[in-house]
């Protein structure tokens, strides 16, 4: 009998992670015996400086490789052989594959939320795109959207500065024009000529609920797209879709980053479709929402 292939997740507070019963099963289907492990930080009483001991145990015990998530997705950068190009520019780390003794680091957040997008709104406008949340969710989007060839990213954040630097390093990247930096107090007046808006705060989360902007700035003709998962239908999308627009929820990102990280890990092609239909069974029944891109 061969022993199962060893991957797993580095993170704090990640006891709720869907990401150990998503790669299992897509790995069941496929014919693959996976474990996929938790290494909570708080249940192993370690902080974000101690992420290089914990990478460099999971590679000693033979784990093919590890996601890693909230705090330690730019810390565990010092702690890489080699960085892929995306996650060199976005500046964060979510997926580490160990091969041939060294420890290389991609990320699939950008990848996941493109292929989203991609999947549930093929056909949408890309002239100008506002993106709402300037963190670490909000970095990915803004990579993908320039891999999207969106015309411009437009950055809102209530933090203006960091709106401004995540701007800033897009167009040192894609370009002028590319990109543009606001207070969240501009929503109304860069909204006004936008084609979509991703929302990338934790607002709407089940800690943190709520809208994180005015229902009235939602156009019939704006699609909406959101990155908060849990629930998968946020007040931002329900009051979206009350409004006429078309929206994406947050799953499609959170099944796409799956996907790529278990085709790295395992060298398999997972079937994406697949993988949606069994998060939305761990979300919750009818949550999915027939309206729900
Ligand atoms: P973060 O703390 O790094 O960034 C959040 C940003 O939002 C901050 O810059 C903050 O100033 C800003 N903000 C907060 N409230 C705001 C408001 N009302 N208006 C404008 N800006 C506001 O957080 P993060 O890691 O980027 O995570 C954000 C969300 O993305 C979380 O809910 C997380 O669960 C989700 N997420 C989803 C996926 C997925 O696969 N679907 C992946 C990563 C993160």
């Amino acid at each position: 009998m061969t022993s199962p292939l060893r991957t797993g997740l580095i993170g704090a507070g990640i006891g709720p992670s869907l990401s150990p019963a998503l790669h299992e099963r897509e790995a069941r289907e496929l014919g693959l015996e996976c474990r996929y492990e938790r290494f909570d930080l708080d249940v192993l009483g370690l902080g974000p400086a101690d992420v290089g001991g914990l990478l460099a145990r999971t590679r000693d015990e033979g784990l093919a490789g590890v996601n890693v998530t909230h705090p330690v997705k730019q810390a565990v950068i010092a702690h890489l052989d080699e960085l892929s190009a995306d996650a060199a520019a976005i500046g964060a780390v979510n997926t580490v594959v160990f091969s041939g003794g060294r420890a290389v680091g991609h990320n699939t957040d950008w990848s996941g939320f493109r292929d989203g997008l991609r999947d549930g709104l093929p056909d949408a406008a890309r002239t100008r795109v506002v993106l709402l949340g300037a963190g670490g969710a909000g970095a990915a989007v803004a990579h993908a959207l320039l891999r999207l060839e969106v015309g411009t990213v437009a950055v809102l954040d209530t933090d203006a500065a960091r709106a401004r630097a995540l701007a800033a390093d897009l167009v040192a990247r894609a370009g002028p024009g590319r990109a543009e930096g606001h207070p969240a107090t501009a929503a109304a007046v860069v909204l006004a000529g936008a084609d979509g808006l991703v929302h990338a705060t934790p607002v709407g989360m089940a800690a943190h609920p709520g809208l994180p902007l005015p229902a009235e700035l939602l156009r019939p003709d704006l699609w909406v797209a959101d990155v908060v998962y849990r629930p998968l239908e946020t007040e931002l999308l329900r009051r979206a879709r009350e409004r006429g627009c078309r929206t994406l929820d947050g799953g499609r990102m959170a099944v796409g980053q799956a996907a790529e990280a278990f085709r790295l890990f395992t060298g398999l092609d997972p079937d994406p479709a697949r993988m949606r239909r069994h998060l939305l069974e761990l979300v919750g029944p009818g949550r999915e929402g027939s309206r729900v891109a």
